[in-house]
Parts: C-alpha cells; structure tokens; sequence
C-alpha cells in the first residue's frame, strides 16, 4: 500500500544551514494497516508524512502510495492524488473557525459537484461516524479541543480516502479525549482504512489494533 524507498530529505540543502530531516528511510506498509511512527519531536515524523501525502518532495528517493510514484507526480496531480487517496488530520487540526462544523466539510467535498441531497447524506454519514453530528451548526471555533479533532477526522473521512494520516493527534487533547481517539482506530479498522499515526505518546501501546512500530531518531528508523 504505501512503500517508501531510500528517501531523503535536506532542507536548505548546499546551504550553510543544510539539514538532513530524512536519512535514507524505507519500509513497507501494507493495505489496513495501523502504523504509529514515534520518535520525539523534530525526529522526522511530520517531514516524512508531509511527503507521503506529497504535500512536499523528497530530496531523493522513491514513495509508492498504490501503484503511483508520488515523488515524481507534477503539482496538479499531487493535490489530485491527496484529494483521493489521503486524509489529513493535522495537530492544530486546520479548520476555519468562522465557519460551522457542517460547512468545514462540505468545502471538501466542492471539488465533486455534488447536489444538495447527496452534500447532505455523505457530510451528515461522517459527522455521525465521527460522533459529532449533534454540533452540526456550531462554529467551530466555540467547540473544545476533541470536538475540533472529531470534525478533523470527519473531514478526512467525507472524501473516501484510503489512507489516514495523523500528525500528533493527541497533542492537543487531555487524558479522556486521548481515550477517545483511542476508541476511534476500531472505526478506522472497521472502514478497512489504512492509519499512519506520527506520535510521541505512549498512550497508543494500550491499543491492540497497532499493527506496526516504526520508530525514528534524527530522521532515521531504528
Ligand atoms: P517531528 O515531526 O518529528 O517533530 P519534523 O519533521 O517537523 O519533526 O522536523 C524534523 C527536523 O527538520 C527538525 O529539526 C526541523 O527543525 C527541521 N525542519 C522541518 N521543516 C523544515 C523546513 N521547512 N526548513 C528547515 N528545517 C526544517
Ligand atoms: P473542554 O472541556 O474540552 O475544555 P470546553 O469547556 O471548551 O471543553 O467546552 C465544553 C462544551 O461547551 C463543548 O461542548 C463546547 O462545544 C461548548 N462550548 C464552549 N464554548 C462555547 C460557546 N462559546 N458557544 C457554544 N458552545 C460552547
């Protein structure tokens, strides 16, 4: 499902302040897996998801998300390609505050000229899934931190994605909502989704539904 091959990644690189973020990672993940990647911060983890979701270009190396090479799609493919085969859950969760909870997903789904029938079922099918549809109509600026990660998650799951990805999901949650996130990975499972959590909380280890531990130290796997 996602294979990634002697990547590598240099920020400013030839420059004074050149730096190697990424230093030749390969590994294999396969279809449903549950991945975290761990490591503290400014070990690698956002570049190397940032990357994966071709958000960004390696330096060097070779990323293979379902037959595609990733480092290699021109720019309008690659935001093609992360609409459909990619969630995004970022740490600070990048909604827009100004609007409701039930307009933060439907921008998503603007790209696919859907009526108004077919908005409703697909945006009010996740926001349920994502147990947030009863703030439907709330600002997301008045809702707390795990609520605004569940209209995250909701917005990562409207378009069908494949392949979720979460950079520091709990960073931003106290203990009760961490446990609910932890909740969360069976719904993941049950969608037959592939999960890439980049974390440094151990809370994850309580889970059986991890599948794989890809540890990583100054851009590096151990
Ligand atoms: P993590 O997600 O594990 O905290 P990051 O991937 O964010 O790690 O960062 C890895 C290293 O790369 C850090 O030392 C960070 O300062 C550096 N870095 C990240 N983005 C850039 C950038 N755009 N330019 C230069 N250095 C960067
Ligand atoms: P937390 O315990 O996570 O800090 P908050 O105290 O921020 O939660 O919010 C508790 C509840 O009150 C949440 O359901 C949130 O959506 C709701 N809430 C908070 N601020 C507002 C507001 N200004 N208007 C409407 N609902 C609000």
């Amino acid at each position: 499902m996602i294979e990634v091959k002697n990547l590598y990644k240099i920020y400013n690189q030839h420059k004074k302040n050149e730096f190697i973020a990424l230093n030749n990672i390969n590994f294999l993940i396969n279809k449903e897996e549950i991945v975290l990647l761990k490591g503290v911060s400014g070990s690698g983890k956002s570049t190397l998801l940032s990357i994966i979701s071709s958000l960004q270009k390696p330096t060097s190396g070779d990323i293979i998300v379902d037959k595609e090479h990733v480092a290699k799609l021109p720019d309008l493919h690659a935001s093609n390609f992360r609409n459909k085969k990619i969630g995004y859950v970022f740490q600070d969760f990048n909604l827009i505050n100004s609007l409701n909870v039930y307009q933060n997903i439907m921008i998503s789904l603007i790209p696919q000229n859907l009526n108004n029938k077919q908005l409703d079922e697909k945006i009010l099918n996740v926001l349920d899934i994502a147990n947030i549809k009863h703030k439907k109509d709330e600002l997301v600026s008045n809702l707390s931190g795990g609520e605004k990660q569940r209209v995250a998650i909701a917005r990562a799951l409207v378009c069908d994605a494949d392949i979720l990805l979460f950079d520091e999901p709990t960073a931003n949650l106290d203990k009760q909502n961490s446990l609910k996130f932890l909740k969360i990975l069976q719904i993941f499972k049950k969608l037959s989704k592939t999960v890439i959590i980049a974390t440094h909380d151990s809370i994850f280890e309580q889970s059986n539904l991890i599948t794989k531990i890809i540890y990583m130290e100054n851009g590096q796997i151990l």
